[in-house]
Order: structure tokens, then sequence, then C-alpha cells
């Protein structure tokens, strides 16, 4: 075993080694820009951005013209969000959106309340997931736009996003879905999903950090984006800037491996979570699940422990790479606004972890874990008598 343990796969995972042996030739001799026509750097460059293209089209049952390069899940929420209130704002002022949204849509919802448009954000029930009902009756004559995120990032809780889009679709309301966390972890069909825009990032399945997509589906009439980055008008004009080449091609790698490795892979790590959860279960007393029994990610595990304070608990675990949340909540001392939303009283809102198991994880690291975490949780109880 190699310590510590990484089990905080839902901030970032480590680059697959065959994602970096397809990365290495584009970092070294085949360095054109995609956009030079004239000569057989550029068409190398060119081709092989269009073959990561169609893997990554083909991991979520799209069309390669369907994919909008950006530098990560972050720019594809703003570009989804900006792009479509800069395009059709004249008309529709109501946007709408869940409490537990990631950082990257609820900030960019808040600046746009800041600006007047109306923004409403939808309560979770304890699982995390949004009133289905309560969404129908929010919808109205005025609504541009539904950003619900596809499986949180903090509590695992998948949503049922191909019903939300409907309920969308019924009343002419595009919707847009955050699938950082799903992709590569549920089977992902854009045509069974049928969102108008989703947005994903490579790093969060074995790929490099800094490259990632917006989904926007082809319909007819088109939907409009307002381009948020401008210039020399790659991707079809919706966001500029010379593409990163060797990055696209460990992206396309990385969802040809996660596509082929979806169901044997994440049946493995469901069976190490389920392993861990059980074993913290029933040797540990006041610890409770956060997030949806079953409709949740199959590398999630976000616990409380009651009367455990949680910077002793993550000093005790030195040799275990864990958070309490999410990196991004991590940096800041405000508690999760996740485990607000699901109604977790102060004291449970400052006792809870987050496991995030990955590919690289083996039976031996999680009975190890476990035992850990079980040995260390009785030493802080003790200590608090
Ligand atoms: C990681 C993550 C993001 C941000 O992705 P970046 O690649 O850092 O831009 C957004 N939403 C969710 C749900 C995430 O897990």
């Amino acid at each position: 075993m190699n310590f510590p343990i990484y089990l905080d796969n839902h901030s970032t995972t480590r680059l697959d080694d065959r994602v970096l042996e397809a990365m290495l030739p584009y970092l070294k001799d085949n360095y054109g820009n995609p956009s030079s026509k004239g000569h057989s750097f550029g068409w190398i460059a060119e081709e092989a951005v269009s073959n990561a293209r169609s893997l990554i089209a083909k991991a979520i049952n799209a069309s390669a013209n369907e994919i909008i390069f950006t530098s990560g899940t972050t720019e594809s929420n703003n570009l989804a969000i900006k792009g479509i209130v800069g395009a059709y704002s004249k008309k529709k002022n109501h946007l709408i959106t869940s409490a537990v949204e990631h950082p990257s849509v609820l900030e960019v919802f808040q600046l746009l309340r800041n600006s007047g448009f109306t923004v409403s954000i939808l309560p979770v029930n304890k699982y995390g997931i949004i009133d289905l009902n309560k969404l129908r009756e929010t919808i109205s004559e005025k609504t541009l736009l539904v950003s619900i995120m596809m499986a949180n990032n903090e509590i695992g809780t998948i949503s049922p996003i191909a019903e939300i889009a409907e309920i969308c679709h019924e009343r002419s309301v595009l919707f847009h879905t955050d699938a950082a966390q799903a992709i590569g972890k549920i089977d992902v069909d854009v045509r069974k999903i049928n969102a108008d825009m989703i947005s994903f990032s490579a790093h969060k399945n074995y790929g490099p950090k800094g490259i990632g997509a917006l989904y926007l589906k082809k319909k007819f009439p088109s939907i409009s984006l307002i381009p948020q980055i401008n210039g020399g008008g790659q991707e079809r004009n919706i966001r500029s800037g010379t593409l990163n080449v060797p990055a696209i091609v460990g992206f396309g790698k990385a969802m040809e491996i996660t596509s082929e490795a979806l169901q044997d892979e994440n049946r493995t790590i469901k069976n190490l979570r389920d392993k861990l959860q059980m074993e913290l279960f029933t040797k540990l007393d006041g610890i409770y699940l956060n997030g949806h029994p079953e409709k949740r990610l199959p590398n999630n595990l976000n616990i409380s422990l009651e009367g455990v304070n949680i910077d002793l608990l993550l000093l005790e675990l030195n040799d275990l790479a864990l958070s309490t949340g999410s990196a991004c909540a991590s940096a800041s001392p405000e508690p999760s606004h996740v485990l607000q939303a699901i109604g977790l009283n102060n004291s449970l809102l400052k006792s809870s972890l987050r496991f995030g198991l990955g590919r690289f994880n083996s039976k031996e690291e999680i009975e190890f874990t476990s035992q850990r975490v079980i040995n260390a949780v009785k030493k802080i109880r003790a200590q608090n008598k």
C-alpha cells in the first residue's frame, strides 16, 4: 500500500497511465495548432482533436458536433447559464436552480439575481433531491432556464434528471445539468436524458485538469449561446482560444477507458464502498449516512459522526487523504451548504466526512481505512469523556 491512501476522488482523480501515454506525443513532437490549415503540424493536431471529440461524444451517445471544449465544468456551467441568459433574456427573465448545486452554478445565479433576474432556488429533501411538483409550480411563462445537477459532489445523491428535463420541455424551458460527478460513474446517455446542455470535466475521470466540455444539444430551432470568451472563433465561435491539444487527447482517452470500464469498474468500486459503509456502521454508534441510501454514486460515502470534532479526526487520520466536504468548501470555514440544505443540525454539520473511492483503490486499502477510522473515532470519543 502507498500512503497516504487517496480517498478524495470527488475532488479530482489520479491521471491514468494510459491517458498520459496518449498525451505525450502532443506535448512533444505534435505541437501544432489545430487551426493551422496550411501544414501537417496543424492537420495532425486537428485530427487528434477530432478523434478525441468523437470518443467523448460516443461515451455519452452524443454527436461530435454537440461537444464544445472548455477549461472544465466551472467554465461550462458559466457558459451555459450566462450564454443562455445573454441570448434570450429579452423574452424571459426567470431562472431556477437548487440549493445543493456546485458554487460554479450557485454563484452565477447569485450574480444574475443581483443584476435583476428573478432566481428561484428550490429546496431539497433530506436526501438532497428537489420536489418535482414544486418544480412544476415554480415554472412560469417567464422561466427561461432550469439548472439541476445530475449527481451531487458531496453526498453523491443522483437526481431524476430525465424527468426534470421532461417537465422543463413540456413548458418550453431550457434545461442544463452539471454532470461532473455523474459521467463515468453512472450511465449518461444524452438521448435518454434529453438535457439541452451538460457540463463535465476530464479530471474527475482520470484525465488531465483544465479541460472539460459543454454538450449542447443539436435541435431545431437551434439553441443560441452568447460566447463568454471572444476571439479567434474556435469551437464554432462559441468558445475562442487555441485548443489545448494534449489535454483534449487525454480527455478523449480517459472517456474511452471510462466508458469501456463503466459497469465492471463501478460494480467493483460500489462493492468496496458498501463494505466500508457496512464496517463503519456495524462497529460505530452515533454514525449517520448523508445522501440517498440507494440513489447515490457508487463511489460516494458521506457520514456524520456524533460528538467527533472533524478537524481532530482528520489530524488523527493523517495517512488517509479525505475531506470534510467539497474541496471548494474546504477552503472556507463555512459549513457545507449541501449538508445545511438537507437539514443537518449544527453539531452533525461540523462532524461530517466524505469518502470518494476510485479506480485505483484496492480491497486492502479499504480494509485498512475502515479499521483506521473506527480506531480514530473511538480514541477521540474516549478523550471527550
Ligand atoms: C468538480 C466539480 C465542478 C468543477 O469542475 P472544475 O473542473 O473544477 O471546473 C463543478 N461541479 C461539480 C458537481 C463538480 O464535482
